[in-house]
């Protein structure tokens, strides 16, 4: 009997994450929905499998090692592989810094250990449960802003995070030898959030639609590459 997919979340209180892990919840697959609010989290799941989702709480901090070791041996003692792995959770640490000649080398720190070790120490604590398996998915939600092709001025932390983030994933999906693992990066758009602020052009539904699409991608569906709108973007 094949068992459901599973898929971890990471910063899943609010925003994109909240909803990605609604929307994948109802194409039948098994959430564990990650963040560091315990109490937050256990509220939250406790609401949406009322709802009758499929959907369990795990804490998680991805700028903390052990915070990402112990969500490690809990996926691989409770379910011995991970299908999906989502690494959505993100800061914007630039909303006080005018220009990079005021950016300090600490600030950029800051964007980097969330937004780019983040889903770094995430990639390599959970494609070798996919390499297992022989099968996964690595979404990894990045940002226009840190699009080279497109690379403008100001919120130099955040840019430079998600560019690094692209690099992240290219290396990732690189090494990574079995076909039916596929490693990509998406920018949701301009989205309504905490982030994003009121004046996003575009609601949380439509912001993770493609990441829910990236989480299902079928087998040959595109590895190492960079979407906005289920379209392949430059880097
Ligand atoms: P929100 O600010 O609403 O959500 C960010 C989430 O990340 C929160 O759940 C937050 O949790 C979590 N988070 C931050 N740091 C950590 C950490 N160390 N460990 C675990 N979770 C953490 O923003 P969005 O939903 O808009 O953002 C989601 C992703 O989409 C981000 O990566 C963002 O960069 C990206 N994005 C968003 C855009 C937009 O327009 N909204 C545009 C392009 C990209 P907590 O409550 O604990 O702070």
């Amino acid at each position: 009997q094949i068992q459901k997919r599973n898929a971890l979340v990471t910063g899943a209180n609010r925003g994109i994450g909240l909803e990605t892990c609604k929307q994948l919840a109802k194409l039948d697959i098994h959430i564990i929905l990650s963040c560091r609010n315990v109490e937050q989290g256990e509220t939250l799941s406790h609401e949406l499998q009322q709802a009758g989702l499929d959907i369990v709480f795990y804490p998680l901090d991805v700028a903390s090692d052990s915070s990402v070791e112990t969500m490690q041996r809990f996926i691989e003692n409770q379910y011995g592989r991970l299908d999906i792995l989502i690494n959505n959770a993100g800061i914007f640490p630039d909303a006080q810094v005018e220009n990079v000649f005021t950016c300090s080398v600490e600030q950029l720190r800051i964007g980097m250990e969330t937004n780019t070790f983040g889903a770094f120490r995430l990639c390599q604590a959970f494609i070798p449960l996919m390499q297992k398996n022989d099968y996964g998915r690595v979404v990894n939600v990045s940002s226009g802003m840190g699009q080279l092709a497109d690379m403008g001025g100001g919120f130099a932390s955040y840019r430079l995070s998600k560019t690094a983030l692209n690099a992240v994933t290219r290396i990732f999906a690189n090494e990574v030898s079995q076909n039916n693992i596929l490693v990509n990066s998406v920018c949701p758009g301009w989205v309504r959030t905490d982030m994003g602020g009121v004046h996003a052009e575009r609601d949380v539904s439509q912001g993770a639609e493609t990441i829910v699409w990236l989480a299902t991608l079928p087998e040959g569906g595109g590895n190492g590459l960079f979407f906005r709108d289920k379209k392949v973007i430059p880097w």
